[in-house]
């Protein structure tokens, strides 16, 4: 069974790729190296279905090579749900260079690196993800146009995240429908954690909407740009986890709902734009829905980056791409009530959602 949190000394026993926990069914997984540059990356091709597998280049200082496969392997499976859930004609893939992005990254590694990406004739298309940036997706798009997130000034669709925040946003306003029964927000208590580039323009939608939002960083600078900016309140409590909220929306890190954290929680919705807030999908999805929290899934509301970028794709417009993004309020809303006609949780919902739409399409193509 898949899930999402492997431990170190589990990882090696198993097969090396067929056997690996994140293994689920992945079309294509591509070794990279390249002696001259240090190159040492793997390509994660999980479902192309809906269109090729689009999802960002990750540079991590992997313990070990395994880490980094599980790695491309947990991330490129959540792209094909996250396009799918999304109405994106793409399919789900990402790639992990093994290195330090600050010590062992150069322009030459990353060249190289587009020409491995080029070689796959646009089965897969990169992005930026953490550890590599707008300037490393341009030095790519000298050696093949299966790059998104260049720079605007080079056509690209510029930075995803304040689109992100406003999925984020849409997709807390219809949490909020489903369990207050209204989706406006002034006078909710907010909590966000993480006020980094997603954080702070959501902190700026519910500041203006008159939410009572309360904020939490390690990066104390950053806490204190949201009280001046926004008239956001810092959090002062010993434990985010109890705080006594309406809202927790997790801007930080992933796995932030797991089972030290699980039953302390008081807030009634969790609506947030860190990638995998459940420790485990299964085991914590079902008891969110059992303490009667209301959950929006993490990759169906922060889809307005990966949104955004197909825009690249797709030649459609900003404009657009806010609208598309704006659909994750109807979306969000439509699987709170699956899951509630069905028992199911909303991760079940929206996951069942996006495998019926890659069904039917492999459907219709084997036609
Ligand atoms: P960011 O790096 O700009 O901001 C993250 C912020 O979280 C930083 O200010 C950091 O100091 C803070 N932080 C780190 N650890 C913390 C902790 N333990 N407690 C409190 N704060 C902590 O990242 P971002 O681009 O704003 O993305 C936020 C999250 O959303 C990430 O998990 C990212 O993977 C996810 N996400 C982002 C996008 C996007 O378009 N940027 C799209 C989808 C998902």
């Amino acid at each position: 069974m898949y899930t999402d949190v492997i431990k170190a000394s589990e990882l090696i026993k198993a097969d090396p790729l067929f056997g690996q926990t994140s293994f689920d069914n992945h079309e294509q997984v591509v070794f990279c190296h390249d002696k001259d540059t240090g190159l040492k990356a793997i390509i994660g091709i999980h479902n192309t279905v809906l269109g090729p597998a689009l999802g960002g280049t990750r540079m991590w200082n992997y313990t070990n090579e395994w880490e980094a496969l599980n790695d491309v392997l947990r991330l490129s499976r959540g792209m094909t749900y996250k396009s799918a859930i999304s109405g994106l004609n793409l399919g789900g893939g990402k790639a992990v260079i093994i290195g330090d992005a600050k010590a062992d990254k150069t322009p030459a590694m990353m060249k190289r690196f587009g020409e491995f990406i080029h070689s796959l004739s646009g089965k897969y298309i990169t992005a930026e993800d953490v550890g590599t940036t707008t300037p490393d997706m341009d030095i790519i798009r000298d050696v093949t146009p299966y790059v998104t997130g260049i720079s605007e000034s080079r056509g690209g669709s510029g930075n995803p995240s304040p689109v992100t925040a406003y999925g984020v946003y849409m997709g807390m306003k219809a949490a909020a429908m489903h369990r207050f029964g209204t989706d406006s927000l002034a006078g909710k208590s907010v909590l966000v954690q993480g006020t980094g580039h997603v954080g702070e323009t959501l902190i700026s939608y519910l500041t203006k909407e008159d939410a009572k939002v309360y904020v939490t960083d390690i990066n104390e600078e950053r806490m204190q740009l949201m009280v001046t900016t926004y008239g956001a309140i810092p959090f002062t409590g010993d434990d985010i986890y109890s705080a006594d909220v309406d809202i927790y929306a997790p801007c930080a890190l992933g796995a932030t709902i797991n089972d030290d954290t699980i039953q302390k929680l008081k807030v009634k919705v969790i609506a947030g734009a860190a990638n995998n807030q459940l420790a485990n999908e299964a085991t914590h999805g079902r008891i969110l829905m059992e303490r009667g929290i209301h959950y929006a899934p993490d990759f169906l509301i922060n889809a307005g980056g990966i949104i955004n970028v197909y825009s690249e794709i797709a030649g459609y417009d900003k404009a657009e791409a806010l609208k598309k993004t704006e659909n994750i309020y109807n979306t969000t809303l439509e699987i709170f009530n699956l899951a509630e006609l069905n028992n199911i949780t909303t991760q079940q919902a929206a996951m069942s959602i996006a495998q019926k739409r890659i069904d039917e399409r492999k459907k219709e193509t084997a036609k």
